[in-house]
């Protein structure tokens, strides 16, 4: 898995109700026990989102290439895994400030 980078995006903030975390996974490292309520929402022209439609969580990124972004929110504690970067802070929301003082990146980088 990547870096782990939080996204500030108003998409990811609108779908998370705050900013999503998420790491980028080759697809074919992926394995799905079930995906019975896996749900795929066209979120742009270029990308989709993977939902549970059961319970609503916020899952999956997907814009078509061999790897997909894993929201990391979902997964079961402890999960070894530390937030690296800020992305698209350009348009993060105005209610909260950044300062833990990792990397900041108007874009994806
Ligand atoms: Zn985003």
């Amino acid at each position: 898995m990547s870096e782990l980078s939080a996204c500030h995006c108003s998409q990811c903030r609108r779908q998370s109700g705050h900013y999503q975390v998420a790491g980028v996974v080759a697809k074919d490292a992926i394995t799905f026990q079930s995906d019975v309520t896996l749900t795929w929402y066209r979120s742009s022209d270029h990308a989709q989102r993977g939902f549970c439609s059961k319970c609503g969580s916020a899952l999956f990124w997907d814009d078509g290439g061999d790897n997909m972004s894993i929201n990391i929110g979902c997964l079961d504690r402890p999960t070894g895994l530390h937030l690296a970067s800020h992305i698209f802070v350009a348009d993060k929301g105005d209610y909260y400030q950044i300062s833990d003082g990792l990397p900041q990146a108007d874009q994806y980088e």
